[in-house]
Formats: C-alpha cells, structure tokens, sequence
C-alpha cells in the first residue's frame, strides 16, 4: 500500500534495485468492488437458501403425508393377507402358503406390495408391515391350524429388517402364539437383501435358534454370490418364477432352474420352485424330485376363506 496515496499497488524490484510497478489500483475503487462483490456472495446465498427451504416445504409433507397415509392404512384395518398355496410336490397335497400383502384403497380396489413395499422401505416403515402382517396371521390362522395342525405358513421379510433382532421377536411371539411346531413357520428373505444387510447372518442364526425356518426367495435373480450360500444357513431354496418358466425351454436361461436344483441338494436344503403355471411345469419338477412348488397352477393368492375351503375340499382328501 502506498503510504501517501493509500492506494495498492503490485511492485516488483528490477535486477537494477529500481522499483517497478506492474499495477496499481486505488484503495477506494477496490473497497467498493470488495462490497459489491459480498452483496452478489450475500445474495446467491440467499438465493440458494431460499431454493432449499422451497424444496424441504415441497417434498416433506409430501413424504410425511404419505407416511401419514401409510401410518393410518395398518392401522385401520385397510391391510389385508392373501395365501398362496404351497404344495408337497410329490403328494400333490397343500401342506403351507404364502403370506402376501394387500392394501385396500378408499375407492374398493387393491393395492398391489410392488407399490406400498417399496413404499414402506423408504420411509422406514418395513417392521410396521411385518407386524401388521403377524397380526393378521395371529388372528386368522388358527382356524386352518384346528383342520391342518401341522400346516406351514411363509412370511415376507424386507431387508431393513435384518438389521436388528425386533423381526426375531415379532415372529418368536406369532410362533408361541399360534403354538407352531419348529419349521411351521417360515422367513422369506431375498438373496439381495442378505447382501443389503449387516446384520443379517446374526439375525438369521437368531430366527433359526427359535425354530424359524429360513427360506431364500427369488433365487437367482438377486446380487447373492454363490460363497453366501455356504455363509447363511438356511432350509428352503425358492427356485424364481423367471427360472421356473424358462426350464425345458431353448431360452439361454433355460437350464439354471436344473442347476439350483442339483445345487439344492448338494447343499442338503429343500427347493421350492415358483410360479409353475403349468401341469407340464410340475411334472418336470416333481420329476427332478423338487419337494415344494407354488403358483397359479395350484392357486393363485386366495383369501384365508378360500384356502380353509381349498384344504378340507375333496382335492385334498
Ligand atoms: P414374492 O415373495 O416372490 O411373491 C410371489 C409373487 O409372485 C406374488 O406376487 C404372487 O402373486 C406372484 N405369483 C405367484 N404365483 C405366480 C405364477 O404362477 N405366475 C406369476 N406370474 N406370478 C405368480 P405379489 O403378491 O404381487 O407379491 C409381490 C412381492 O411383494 C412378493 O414377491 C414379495 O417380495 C413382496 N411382498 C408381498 N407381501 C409382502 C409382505 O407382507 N412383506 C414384505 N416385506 N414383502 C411382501
Ligand atoms: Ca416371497
Ligand atoms: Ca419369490
């Protein structure tokens, strides 16, 4: 800063010992850029404030109302349970189903899981879902176990809740509630949620330490390398339906479903196979001596109504 004018300058000495300027700018004119310049920083930044407060009042109540609808469907009742049949596939015999999902809309029509699972996983809701479900269960259940004493019931598990023991817990109380048998009651998980988790082979050790069974859903199509298989333990290998209608097909995936199989019974686990719509699909299983098959061809999910009807019906005498 030159001390008579004030003004700054930029000095450079010459080899000669002469000072040269190369630039020179009076302190005032700087002053005034430097606030000019802090007023555009003050109001971008307000701008940019301004934009996220805009965005939080936009998206937040979006997400806590559906939170809020959410919150009040499995609570006020507008959750409800399909069952799949599960067949013995040698005997022929409905021997457990699939618990599966609905929500029914204001309007009477359904919602399908593919919506609100997805749904409830994002907003942290996936326990909630699994109690509503055991709650169903609980109540609904024990006038086909009276028929059936030993029949199996599946359940859904989302990979958020492999994280802690609250699951184990929910599914030890619907266990002692319903006075199942070890193996009666069964936890679907996916391959991919295994990956997703944590905490899973804890939780998973847990579930069967308190006769739980464990059942890998949609196998094949999840991010599983085949080294989990030998890390999780586990009883049943649902073969995916993608698998199950490619078989004895010429498609490139044609032959996976064989594979799981004979990897099934390497590793001394049941196969499930799923989605068999098709009486040529169940021979080829029942052939290849898979125990445990489910789809349209032996029901599609049916109200617990139907499935009591379905297995005190003549089919099953
Ligand atoms: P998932 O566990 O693989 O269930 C089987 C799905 O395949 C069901 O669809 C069922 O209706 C359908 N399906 C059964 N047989 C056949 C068949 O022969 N052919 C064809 N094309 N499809 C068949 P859904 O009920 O729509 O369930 C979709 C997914 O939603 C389930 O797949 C499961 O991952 C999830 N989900 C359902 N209920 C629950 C639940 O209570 N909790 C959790 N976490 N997930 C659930
Ligand atoms: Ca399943
Ligand atoms: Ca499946």
């Amino acid at each position: 800063q030159d001390r008579q004018s004030g003004d700054l300058l930029v000095r450079r000495l010459s080899t000669s010992g002469q000072t040269v300027i190369l630039a020179s700018r009076s302190a005032a004119s700087l002053q005034a850029q430097i606030a000019n310049g802090s007023h555009y920083l003050w109001s971008q930044a307000l701008l940019i404030g301004l934009a996220g407060a805009i965005l939080t009042l936009l998206v937040y109540p979006r997400q806590s109302s559906s939170r809020r609808v959410l919150e009040r469907a499995l609570h006020s009742g507008q959750m409800f349970l399909l069952y799949q049949p599960v067949v013995d596939l040698q005997s022929g015999q409905c021997i457990g189903a699939e618990a599966l999902m609905r929500w029914r809309q204001q309007d009477g029509s359904t919602l399908g899981p593919d919506v609100f699972i997805p749904l409830a996983e994002q907003l942290q809701l996936s326990d909630r879902i699994s109690d509503c479900a055991c709650q169903i269960i609980a109540r609904e259940l024990p006038a086909l176990l009276q028929r059936v004493p030993d029949f199996h019931i599946s359940v859904n598990v989302s990979a958020q809740e492999l994280n802690t023991f609250a699951i184990v817990q929910r599914l030890v109380e619907l266990r002692q509630r319903l006075r199942l048998q070890p193996s009666q009651l069964i936890a679907e998980l996916t391959e991919s949620s295994l990956a997703e988790a944590e905490r899973a082979l804890p939780v998973i050790r847990q579930l069967r330490a308190n006769g739980i069974s464990v059942a890998i859903d949609d196998f094949g199509t999840g991010y599983c390398s085949l080294s989990y298989l030998a890390t999780y333990p586990f009883d049943i290998l649902k073969i995916d339906k993608s698998f199950v209608s490619a078989a004895g097909t010429d498609s490139i995936i044609g032959p996976i479903a064989e594979h799981i199989v004979t990897l099934s019974k390497s590793l001394g686990v049941a196969a499930l196979a799923e989605g068999i719509e098709t009486p040529e699909q169940a021979e080829n299983f029942r052939r290849q001596g898979v125990a445990l098959a489910q789809g349209y061809y032996f029901g599609a999910p049916m109200p617990m109504a139907q499935l009591l009807e379905r297995v005190q019906g003549p089919a099953q005498s």
